[in-house]
């Protein structure tokens, strides 16, 4: 592994984080990106990857995390596709090929939350968990689950974020923002959903303010399924909502007060922040190249 070169993509829909790195802790370079249209966005990474290749040396793999749905069976022909997403102009975008045909090495691919599931079982809060989960609460919301030390992947990925939970007593007359669900869990906590109610961010809301709880509450929720279906021994909690001060605390007590005692793990023992921080989405596509790599 001493002489891999990979080339690392966090596909985000607002921006692209690139990086070149040789393992975890020889990350060469980065740069962020803005989330154009995809034949400007995609040209823009080919550009700033061949002139890293120019400077160090050919790629071994390439590993992508990113925003979904994605086509990820290796069998159909739209592998590594993005697919039925409602972003203006990127359903059925092909993010593999444009690398492939460029830099002729093999590339990974997963969703962003996925590939952070993975870099903190390898590196981060999840080491050593039979199954541990790996949420991110921001923009949208979604989850990847490592199981035995694979990620899990039915007929496609997970998409916990479109789970339907019950609506918090206070909280019923808000339809939810979902183009697909309304009031879906992403409907109804994600950051959007908070703005759409709310008018602001949580942080930006007083620490007294009613959505703290209401939002602390639907996160609880989450918990409680995910322990019912899982048992994980770590449930993770990344994205920009979960930076709101306090809230993680809350959702410690809120599931807490949920389960009831009756799951072997306590909430305030499986529940955490990332401990990659905001280097989780890099380091995800780094561990998904490196697994391609063998
Ligand atoms: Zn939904």
């Amino acid at each position: 592994m001493g002489d891999a070169l990979y080339g690392l993509i966090e596909a985000g829909g607002t921006k692209f984080v690139l990086g070149i790195a040789r393992g975890k802790d020889d990350i060469i370079a980065t740069t962020r990106l803005p989330t154009l249209n995809p034949t400007d966005t995609l040209g823009a990474v080919v550009e700033w990857f061949s002139l890293q290749v120019q400077i160090h040396g050919p790629l071994t793999a390439i590993g992508i995390g990113s925003f979904g749905p994605l086509e990820l069976d290796p069998a159909s022909p739209d592998w590594g596709h993005i697919t039925r997403t409602p972003k203006q102009g990127w359903a059925n975008t092909d993010l593999v090929g444009p690398l492939r045909r460029a830099f002729n090495c093999p590339v990974a691919i997963d969703t962003d939350v996925n590939g952070a599931a993975l870099a903190e079982y390898r590196w981060g809060a999840a080491q050593g968990q039979r199954v541990a989960v790996y949420l991110t609460i921001g923009t949208g919301i979604g989850g990847g689950v490592m199981v035995d030390g694979k990620l899990l992947h039915g007929l496609s990925h997970p998409e916990m974020g479109h789970m339907r939970l019950p609506r918090h007593p206070l909280d019923t007359n808000f339809e939810g923002i979902c183009p697909y669900h309304g009031d879906c869990l992403e409907g109804v906590a994600s950051g959007p959903a908070i703005k759409a109610r709310w008018g602001k961010s949580l942080s930006e809301l007083p620490a007294d303010h009613p959505a703290h709880d209401i939002i602390a509450w639907y996160l609880a929720q989450i918990v409680s399924t995910l322990q019912a279906i899982f048992e994980p021994g770590r449930i993770i909690f990344g994205g920009g909502v979960m930076g709101t001060p306090g809230m993680i605390d809350r959702v410690k007590t809120c599931a807490t007060s949920l389960g009831k005692d009756y799951y072997v793990g306590a909430p305030a023992d499986i529940i955490t922040l990332p401990a990659l921080g905001d280097q989780a989405g890099l380091l995800g596509a780094l561990a998904l190249a490196e697994n391609l790599a063998g």
